[in-house]
């Protein structure tokens, strides 16, 4: 038996864990997260469950656990890494890899993004295990490497070369799960879908020429300015994507017209209309520019790098072809550059319906509300390859979401131990609902 797994309580039990992936230290790059998958492998098999570690190079090894299921019935696959992004200590008020328990609280790089919860999948499947617990389907705990950096030794590595291995019907990451005050009513917000990001280039051309003789050249700097601007003011006709549909039901108990929507969700809490804000439309922000690379010469090529997001649904042409129509006819090229994520899961079904009745168990007054992040989580590789109804969840209340956003890959994370135990009850919660 592992020390750990000799310890009393649920909550002193997911601490001691968490604070000894903290001590850990697997920033990344260069990750070695095979540290922490020998840690959770030697937990993990202590209470009796099975253990892989897949590794593409030896140091950065993915853990796979698997309680068998008894039947066929559903898949369900715990989501999480074990990588963490730098912490420079001079920040920090505590050693960021010392997992100190302060009151409450546990400091440490990955606190909340994400080894607490790594933790607390980690024990649901050995408290589960221990208690002689087995679902009709499998339950697949995955600690994946490199998720802070992508460059293909975690999930996405997974799902190409193991896919037996992680493949599931439903998964649970990290993403959300924040509670929520708005206007009196207590949601707990559930990510179930992802905004794409699709980059574009703009490119404006001119003439160059030495900067003491403006006249005879043609500045493609100054000739790019407009488009600027234009795309600083861009706009476009609010829609109601399924997301935003399920948010407002939850908040107001209807679906306003799209156009009412945001001031609908303002005169509730100012908090909600932030929320929906970026989930009306696609997005652009100008955030990079690039003319010449010399004082005195006046710049032939200016490139303006525009950070884009879609809806989930809308493609790259679709996004290029309204960018167009806003800035109008002109001299410019624009070309996107890249596309990821943008996907989205189903708002109803088993999973759904395991964090509707969790919620309401913890408080009956609550309710769940689905969101589109902005961001992505490695939740699009499973929708992408298995087709998984893939949520990000994982319950947070006793640390407020603003004060958590502001923490995350930022100096002085920590996560009230309260709130893991909060998580193990959740996908202990989810494993006996889903799995069967
Ligand atoms: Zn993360």
């Amino acid at each position: 038996m592992s020390e750990v797994a000799d310890v009393g309580s649920t909550e002193s039990e997911v601490a001691t864990l968490t604070q000894r992936l903290i001590k850990l230290d697997t920033t990344n790059p260069p990750g070695n997260e095979t540290l922490a998958a020998e840690l959770l492998r030697d937990y993990l098999e202590a209470a009796g469950v099975e253990c892989q570690l897949f590794a593409r190079v030896p140091e950065r090894a993915n853990l796979v656990a698997r309680i068998p299921g008894r039947g066929s019935g559903p898949t369900l696959a715990l989501l999480s890494h074990t990588d963490v992004v730098l912490a420079d200590a001079n920040d920090w008020e505590r050693d960021p890899f010392g997992g100190d328990l302060v009151g409450d609280t546990i400091w440490g790089r990955g606190a909340l993004d994400m080894k607490g919860e790594v933790a607390a999948s980690a024990v649901a499947l050995a408290t589960l295990a221990r208690d002689g617990w087995r679902g009709d389907g499998d339950l697949i705990f995955v600690a994946a490497a490199d998720e802070e950096v992508g460059a293909g030794f975690g999930l996405q590595w997974l799902v190409e070369e193991h896919p037996d291995a992680v493949r599931a019907d439903f998964s649970i990451n990290e993403g959300a799960g924040d509670r929520v005050e708005l206007g009196g009513k207590v949601l707990y917000l559930c990510a179930t879908a992802e905004k794409m990001s699709s980059p574009f280039v703009l490119r404006v051309h001119g003439r160059a020429g030495h900067g003491a003789m403006p006249s005879i050249a043609d500045n493609a700097l100054v000739k790019a300015a407009p488009f600027i601007e234009r795309l600083g003011v861009f706009d476009v006709e609010p829609r109601l994507i399924p997301e935003v549909e399920g948010f407002l039901a939850a908040l107001l108990g209807e679906v306003p017209p799209a156009t009412d929507a945001l001031a609908r969700a303002r005169e509730i809490a100012p908090l909600a209309g932030e929320l929906i804000e970026p989930l009306l439309g696609m997005t652009v922000a100008p955030t990079k520019a690039h003319a010449s690379d010399k004082r005195n010469v006046i710049p032939a090529l200016c490139e303006i790098t525009v950070d884009t997001r879609l809806l989930p649904g809308q493609t790259p042409e679709e996004a290029e072809a309204t960018i167009r129509a806003w800035l109008g006819e002109g001299e410019y090229e624009l070309v996107n550059t890249e596309r990821f994520g943008g996907t989205r899961s189903a708002i109803d079904g088993p999973l759904w319906d395991a964090v509707r009745s969790f919620v309401e168990s913890e408080e009956p007054d609550a309710a769940p509300a689905p969101i589109c992040v902005a961001g992505f989580t490695d939740s699009h590789w499973m929708r992408e390859a298995f087709d998984t109804v893939a949520y990000g969840f994982f319950p947070s209340r006793a640390m407020d979401s603003e004060t958590a956003a502001r923490l995350i890959h930022s100096a002085n994370e920590r996560v009230p131990v309260s709130d893991l135990e909060l998580g193990v009850r959740w996908l202990r919660h989810a494993a006996q609902t889903v799995c069967g």
